[in-house]
């Protein structure tokens, strides 16, 4: 075993007893490359983060001109710093005018804790609202959001007055009542195997938010960014949240969150008390202008053109019969299969024939894929062959 592998089992946290293991060497493209100089086609994205493929040149040059300028000066907030404010004013630019103000974090789950925080604070309610089976963090106000015991039960006590609705089911719609501060769901869930909302849900959502108010919170942190053919999946449905939660491939490779709202929520964190929030490196200069500059390639360089062919190729040459179904929208794809063993075995085959796939948290017999969005008609071609050959090994012809 290499020297750089018996320090990551050795000194590195590990979070499961079996990780890939894939020692790393580089990452260009849509290819991640490793220490054996064996090249393999990212269908993950390093979970949805690499939507520009990996080392984009512009993110990179951005990167570099901004590390020449400065790094950290001050605490989030206080020092004014020309990307993060570029990054805000552009980002706001690409939304509906209600999402004019942004708060910059570090994480995905830093950005659901601010909105948890901020509904409460502006609404003066405590009762949050989430869906069954979602997956918005890890931190204790995230991982109260989750429904599953499981990966709960060992951290308890959480935040109290959770209650949870089932995604798409317009029946518990009433749960939602005159003391929540904020239901918060996401457009397409994504750890239960990308599945989209339906438009009468979101509606509904709305609806009854706007009569008990409530603020209406999407987390497109998965979704975000082009996945599904536009910049955020919402606007396939028309209907417009208080406040959108971003991350992932928002930062172009770096470590960002974003909470996105009106200037007049936001404006909550500024008195009694002031500072509502805190962080020290939201916002950070270096992650700003990477995050900026990726926003601009998906822009400037039609990354979102193509997206609903590269879906269709997918779902044309994904033939195996082993293959139950497959959902999802645009390029957040999940493959379901009969079981997580057998999945475990054609993920394995796949990665021993060059293609780095994955399965989802609340839905282990579905295969993830999530490819930067530059994938080409020709690499879809090869990732397709090398999974229906490794479902073909698993469960013969
Ligand atoms: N929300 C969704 C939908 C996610 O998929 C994730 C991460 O997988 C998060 C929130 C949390 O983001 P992070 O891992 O950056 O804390």
């Amino acid at each position: 075993m290499s020297n750089i592998k018996q320090l990551f089992l050795a000194h590195q946290a590990q979070t499961t007893n079996f990780p890939l293991m894939l020692e790393v060497s580089h990452a260009e493209g849509n290819y991640i490359v490793g220490s054996n100089q064996k090249k393999y086609l990212d269908l993950i994205s390093g979970i949805s983060v690499s939507a520009l493929g990996h080392g984009n040149e512009k993110v990179k040059e951005a990167i570099k001109k901004q590390l020449d300028k400065h790094m950290h000066v001050m605490v989030y907030g206080e020092f004014v710093q020309n990307k993060p404010a570029e990054l805000a004013g552009y980002l706001t630019g690409l939304l509906p005018k209600e999402l004019n103000c942004v708060y910059l974090v570090n994480s995905g789950a830093e950005a659901t804790d601010v909105a948890l925080k901020l509904a409460k604070r502006y609404t003066g309610k405590y009762k949050l609202v989430a869906n069954q089976n979602a997956y918005h963090g890890s931190t204790h106000a995230a991982l109260s959001l989750n429904s599953s015991e499981y990966f709960k039960q060992a951290f308890r006590p959480l935040l109290p007055g959770v209650s949870f609705i089932t995604f798409n089911d317009l029946a518990g719609i009433n749960a939602i009542d005159d003391k929540t501060a904020c239901v918060v769901t996401e457009v397409i869930q994504s750890e239960v195997g990308y599945v989209p909302a339906n438009a009468n849900f979101l509606q509904a959502l709305r609806k009854k938010c706007n009569e008990v108010g409530a603020l209406l919170v999407f987390d497109e942190i998965q979704s975000g960014i082009g996945k599904t053919g536009t910049m955020f999946a919402f606007e396939h449905y028309g209907v417009i949240p208080d406040i959108l939660l971003l991350g992932k491939a928002l930062g172009g490779g770096m470590p960002i969150g974003a909470v996105v709202t009106s200037k007049q929520i936001l404006h909550a964190f500024t008195d009694n008390p002031i500072l509502g929030h805190i962080t020290t490196f939201g916002g950070h200069a270096v992650t700003a202008a990477a995050a900026l500059a990726a926003l601009q390639v998906v822009t400037d360089d039609n990354l979102l053109d193509g997206i609903n062919e590269k879906e269709a190729l997918f779902r044309q040459l994904l033939t195996h019969k082993a293959i139950k179904e497959i959902t999802g929208k645009g390029l957040m794809l999940a493959v379901t299969v009969d079981s997580f063993e057998n999945l475990l075995k054609v993920i394995s085959i796949c990665l021993e024939n060059g293609l780095i796939t994955d399965w989802f948290l609340f839905a282990n017999n579905k295969l993830r894929i999530a490819p930067p969005l530059t994938i080409t008609k020709e690499e879809i071609v090869f990732a397709c062959k090398v999974i229906n050959e490794a479902l073909q090994e698993v469960y013969g012809a």
